[in-house]
């Protein structure tokens, strides 16, 4: 993939924004699809069939313009007057904090790895990593200042810390093989560069560590019956949408091995899941 930052003129949000090829293989081919809302839009990859938005907000850009210090919350009420972008950023961080659901993938994680040290991609304040995560050294990496600042005091009662970065860059902050587990639960159709993060967890996990993944499911009954009235469509918060062969396909192109069994992608459920492993 290739992105570059555009000017925003005429978009429907202030910030700075990045206009993308495939995030999958790159292509720059595409068709577009009836989807969208205020301007931002889907598309279709000609050459990989990955649907995705081609142009999304920078939030990376936004997040790392502010330093992430204890005197965040006193310039909180300013920030909010002067980067609408910012704070949208960490509200869409909380929603995907309150998604709880039924299933909580460190139960994936027990049922490979009995005990090491696990990282949470885009895990808003650890909130619920920490309530979950009893036995393990939990780290995780998000890029809202905020949060990450909650969810590092939480992680450091459980042996880990938290990093605030894009997830591609801050996993470089961690020595090759360091984790054992990786959680991207909401995560991955947030992220304007899946293939780059995918690429820098394979170096971060360990041979045979595993990576649980939850999606919204393209390609399930409910978006077909709904059409653009599904709710996994979420402009411009959700910007990559995956069906089981192009997350499948993704996956195995950074050299994960795919396990996603008939109950991870049932056409009845919103959400799929898989469990990627390095292989070792
Ligand atoms: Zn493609």
């Amino acid at each position: 993939m290739t992105m570059q930052s555009v000017s925003n003129a005429g978009q429907p949000v202030p910030g700075p924004v990045l206009a993308r090829t495939c995030p999958s293989c790159g292509g720059a081919h595409r068709s577009d699809l009836p989807y969208g809302r205020d301007g931002w839009r889907t598309v279709q990859c000609t050459g990989c069939d990955f649907i995705y938005m081609p142009e999304v907000p920078d939030f990376a850009a936004v997040a790392t313009t502010f330093e992430w210090s204890a005197s965040y919350a006193a310039e909180a009420a300013r920030r909010k007057r002067t980067s609408p972008l910012l704070n949208r950023l960490d509200q869409i961080t909380r929603v995907r904090t309150r998604m709880f659901g039924r299933r909580n993938p460190m139960q994936d994680v027990r049922r490979h790895i009995a005990a090491g040290r696990v990282v949470d991609l885009g895990c808003g304040n650890g909130s619920y990593l920490a309530s979950a995560g009893a036995g393990y050294d939990l780290f995780g990496i998000d890029i809202s200042p905020a949060l990450t600042a909650q969810a590092d005091a939480l992680f450091r009662e459980h042996g880990g810390y938290a990093v605030c970065a894009p997830c591609a860059h801050g996993l470089t902050q961690f020595e090759t093989g360091f984790f054992d587990a990786a959680i991207l639960r909401s995560y991955l159709e947030h992220e304007p560069d899946p293939a780059g993060v995918l690429d820098s967890l394979s170096r971060a996990l360990r041979p045979g560590g595993i990576a649980v993944v939850k999606v919204p499911n393209f390609a399930s009954l409910n978006r077909r019956l709904r059409g653009a009235k599904w709710c996994g469509f979420r402009f411009p918060d959700h910007v990559n949408y995956f069906t089981p062969a192009t997350l499948r396909e993704l996956a195995e192109a950074h050299g994960y091995t795919v396990t996603m069994r008939l109950k991870d992608r049932l056409p009845t459920d919103d959400n799929m899941w898989a469990v990627l492993r390095r292989p070792g």
